[in-house]
């Protein structure tokens, strides 16, 4: 049942099983947005208590501790047994993260249940992960061995929080690796609390370490840090080049980059039009457009563009915008105020450069970060819109007369996460699917992301894949 009403119980680092101050003692206040105040202090780790949890990490990772002595099948077990006590606090985490993030709370227990099929998905992996036997010249035996890569520092956005520490925890504890996560600085809360349910589970000490804290300070020593592996990162492609650099200016650390999109959705012509209007407006609007897939390019054909304007119109004026704990609710506030001046100055940029301005385009209530949802006809491929991620509820609606064209404008981009189209037509559908760059292309539905198939960028999106 959503409550707003939650006894905050972590607000410290996590580090060696145990919940500590920073090493300075500073502290930063994490916000409420629907009404921009504050909810508690988090400890504000730094370079020290990235030192700190590495070197918790390394000694777990030591051979002979308890976690490299443990079977295989053990750490499925103990990854089993996170994910059932996850599902057992399902409620209070889903309050937690509404309450921090600003999703609905049914939002929030939907990504908790994907967070739990994750864990369940890389705790079968753990005892059938292995090497291969090789017919070497001579008289060799010669074999491969899987090994984890050792410490992994994980930096994750704010966007899904519980979703991305499974994306992120499931593969590294499923491989015998140990952890440095670093949540995003707007949403620390259910990081900590499911930090607590991993003590309880059973990990042993320093196998996972949670450091909340800013991106220039905390995350900045993960990726530059001598000791540390590899490092994970789902954000921003500005901050991906950072982790980048930084990664090859210390160890060489392996990277694994998951960035930004602009995503393009094709509505073509022999569509069924109210089932594509569905399937565009969820690709854009759901969790407030804050999807690094979101498909923020709706490209219509023209036999078809007028009545999906109007159909998208009506869908997008009925979304029920409002208090995240109330139910009915299908859009909370942005994330935080940076990005909600973000969307409103691009919401900006669309009217000035001559876009439609079709619903929505302004600020949504008094307090909080909400935002109307907005729909644009009439874009074209130059404006801002139609080329920069927005991260927030705006869809951008543009014109398009052959597949080819339409090809050829979808992959105008430094983008190549994900992509999508609605045809009744296999053909168009599988000469779409090989010809856009993206690393999920999805037919007659969007966002259809499960832990069994790969996820992951083409071009500036990033590179290396998660699940
Ligand atoms: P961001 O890149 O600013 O922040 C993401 C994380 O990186 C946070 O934990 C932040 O503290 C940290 N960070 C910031 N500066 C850092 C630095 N110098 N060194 C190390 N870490 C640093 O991104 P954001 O604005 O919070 O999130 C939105 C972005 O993330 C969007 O561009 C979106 O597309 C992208 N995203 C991508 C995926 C994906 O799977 N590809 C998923 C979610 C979000």
């Amino acid at each position: 049942m959503a409550n707003r009403n939650l006894l905050i119980k972590y607000t410290k680092l996590f580090i060696n099983n145990q919940f500590v101050d920073s090493a300075s003692g500073k502290t930063f206040p994490t916000l409420n947005p629907a009404n921009e105040k504050k909810i508690a202090d988090i400890a504000e780790a730094d370079k020290t208590d990235v030192d700190h949890a590495v070197a918790a990490a390394r000694a777990a990772f030591k051979i002979g501790s308890e976690w490299r002595k443990l079977d295989a099948s053990a750490r499925g077990k103990l990854i089993n047994k996170l994910a059932s006590l996850i599902e057992r606090d399902t409620e209070y985490i889903a309050n937690l993260e509404t309450l921090d993030n600003g999703k609905p709370y049914g939002d929030s227990v939907f990504d908790i249940a994907c967070a739990i099929d994750t864990f369940h998905y890389y705790a079968g992996w753990c005892d059938k992960i292995h090497g291969s036997t090789v017919p070497a010249d001579g008289e060799l035996f010669s074999m491969t061995l899987r090994e984890p890569v050792g410490v992994v520092g994980q930096i994750i956005p704010w966007n899904y929080p519980i979703l991305m520490l499974a994306w992120k925890w499931g593969p590294a504890l499923a491989t015998g690796c140990t952890i440095v996560l670093k949540p995003a600085e707007q949403t620390p809360l259910t990081a900590l609390y499911v930090a607590a349910l991993s003590k309880e589970a059973g990990f042993p000490t320093g196998v996972i370490n949670v450091l909340t804290g800013y991106g220039p300070t905390a995350g900045a020593a993960i990726s530059s840090h001598p000791d540390i592996n590899k490092v994970a990162f789902t954000g921003s492609t500005e901050v991906g080049r950072l982790i980048l650099a930084a990664a090859a200016k210390s160890n060489l650390k392996r990277v694994s980059l998951e960035l930004g999109g602009k995503s393009p959705l094709v509505i073509c012509s022999d569509a069924d039009v109210d089932e594509a209007v569905q399937i565009a407006h969820g690709a854009v609007f759901n969790n407030h457009g804050q999807n690094c897939c979101a498909g923020s390019r709706t490209f219509v054909h023209e036999d078809v563009y007028e009545e999906f304007v109007k159909k998208a119109v009506v869908e997008a004026t009925n979304r029920k915008v409002g208090d995240p704990f109330a139910d009915g609710i299908q859009q909370g506030p942005q994330v935080d105020d940076k990005l909600f001046n973000k969307v409103l100055s691009l919401i900006e940029a669309g009217k000035v450069e001559g876009a439609k301005l079709e619903c929505g385009g302004d600020r949504w209530g008094k307090e909080g970060y909400f935002i109307q949802p907005t729909v644009f006809s009439n874009v074209t491929d130059n404006m801002r819109i139609a080329k920069e991620e927005i991260f927030g509820p705006v869809q951008s609606i543009i014109k398009f007369k052959t597949l080819e064209e339409a090809i050829e404008r979808a992959n105008d981009t430094s983008y190549g996460l994900a992509a999508g189209i609605v045809t009744k037509d296999i053909n168009t559908a599988l000469i779409f699917a090989q010809s856009v760059h993206a690393g999920s292309v999805w037919v007659n539905c969007y966002d259809a992301v499960t832990p069994q198939a790969p996820f992951g960028g083409y071009k500036q999106s990033g590179f290396g894949r998660e699940l």
